[in-house]
């Protein structure tokens, strides 16, 4: 049987967001059991997520610093596409062979990736190539994309890596009337 679950609107407080990384890091650990439980408790859940998380996304990504953080820059492996490649090549006048040897490699699948992780062009937490960085770069966490119903394993991966998907999650299940385990 499917629930209906309402849905409570109240403004996210500012000093209520836990951005601490290490903390993040053991309530990943702690919150296993839990969020496989909110996992299935979403899969049952009627009404529109989407829109939910997007709300709530917006309301975490305003509240919160990523140039305090950096930490998908430091722990992530970002995909570039060849079209990407070449663009970012032709940007700082360096041929494409260039920029493959200098900053890329061929994952086993085929893909472009950065060589490093953390990535190069971070500088202090910020990414001295902003303006160019890449798709990859630009959509994380994804949390403002249709279909998060289907995609919420792999958010749930990064829940103790990044600060926005873990206070999200943490009052997505407030919102949804969730029972913590
Ligand atoms: S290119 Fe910039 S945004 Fe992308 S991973 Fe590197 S530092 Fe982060
Ligand atoms: S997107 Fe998440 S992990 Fe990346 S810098 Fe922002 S808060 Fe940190």
């Amino acid at each position: 049987m499917k629930m209906m679950i309402g849905r409570k609107r109240m403004k996210i407080k500012p000093g209520s967001l836990q951005t601490d990384l290490s903390v993040l890091q053991r309530k990943s650990s702690e919150n296993v059991m839990e969020n496989e439980a909110f996992r299935e408790f979403l899969r049952l859940r009627e009404g529109p997520l989407d829109s939910l998380v997007a709300e709530l996304n917006a309301e975490v990504t305003k509240l919160i610093d990523c140039t305090s953080c950096g930490n998908c820059c430091r722990s992530l492996m970002i995909n570039v596409s060849t079209d990407e490649a070449v663009k970012f090549a032709n940007r700082i006048n360096k041929s494409l062979s260039e920029i493959k040897a200098d900053y890329l490699e061929e994952s086993i699948g085929g893909q472009l990736v950065i060589n490093t992780i953390p990535c190069h062009f971070l500088a202090e937490n910020k990414c001295t190539i902003y303006a160019d960085r890449f798709e990859d770069c630009r959509a994380f966490p994804h949390l403002d994309k249709p279909g998060f119903s289907q995609r919420i394993f792999g958010t749930l991966m990064h829940y103790g890596r990044c600060p926005i998907i873990f206070n999200v999650i943490e009052e997505l299940k407030q919102r949804t009337n969730f029972t913590r385990q």
